[in-house]
């Protein structure tokens, strides 16, 4: 690895950048990227935890990166090996933990919507995902919960509750997907993994959903890295060839 370019990581989003959304790798991207190791060194920085990245990435995912960073960082692999773990319940402690689960609870306790289902607080290892309806609910249920709160803003109205009484908390709150909407301190976005990489000075990173609201949007954005967005794992692959490899590559595309 002496070609490396010292000081220059290239840091890639997993989902949509380094695969078709929700897929694998393909051959093609997999041997690609190990190319591209030879001449700069490679991270990638996924939200979904190690085991949905390594399904995607394949299941040597952690030796074939110099740096893997799941749930955004909290998990922090380098070289193969785990240097770090974060989590909700070790950041916030259990005081602060039960108090915001305790006043989740008893507002949807209190709510009154057509239908409720179980599971209404989902405890992750990086955050809570909240559900007014309850996740165990059928699509159809989900389908209806959605609708009804399009006219009726059950998430955006708990949201701003939550917001108002745990500011001292400093958390973001993400509403996305039809019924719930997720609650994690603040930094805790992909920009997380970057206090990991102070030995670089040039941080390239790639990623799909880089506009506003997108979950590549803070690290994109952050002063720290030299954003490039992308649009599917093809045009991942030209940009690095243009980028890092000149015309010195000879691949075949
Ligand atoms: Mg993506």
């Amino acid at each position: 690895m002496a070609s490396r370019t010292p000081g220059l990581i290239a840091l890639f989003d997993v989902d949509g950048t380094l695969t078709a959304p929700r897929k694998a790798i393909t051959p093609e991207m997999s041997k690609f990227m190990q190319e591209l190791r030879e001449v700069v060194t490679v991270g990638i920085v996924g939200g979904s935890d190690l085991i949905k990245i390594s399904e995607q990435l394949g299941s040597t995912v952690i030796s074939d990166y110099d740096f893997v960073f799941s749930e955004n960082g909290l998990v922090a692999h380098k070289e193969g090996k785990l240097t770090s773990v974060q989590s909700l319940k070790s950041f916030l402690g259990e005081e602060k933990l039960k108090e915001l689960i305790n006043f989740t609870l008893h507002y949807i306790a209190d709510l009154d919507i057509p239908i409720k289902r179980g599971t209404f607080i989902e405890f992750r290892n990086g955050m809570l995902n909240v559900s007014p309806i309850g996740r165990n609910c059928s699509q159809e249920e989900r389908d209806e919960f959605e609708k009804y709160d399009k006219i009726h803003n059950i998430r955006p109205k708990l949201v701003s509750v939550l917001r108002e009484k745990f500011a001292h908390l400093n958390l973001t709150f993400s509403i996305g997907g039809q019924i719930s909407f997720d609650v994690f301190p603040q930094g805790w976005d992909k920009t997380y993994c970057l206090r990991y990489l102070d030995e670089f000075n040039e941080i390239h990173f790639f990623g799909d959903k880089t506009y506003k609201g997108g979950n590549d949007y803070e690290i994109y954005e952050s002063e720290r890295t030299i954003g490039h967005t992308v649009t599917s794992p093809e045009d991942t692959m030209k940009q690095c060839k243009a980028l890092f490899m000149g015309k010195s590559y000879n691949g075949d595309s």
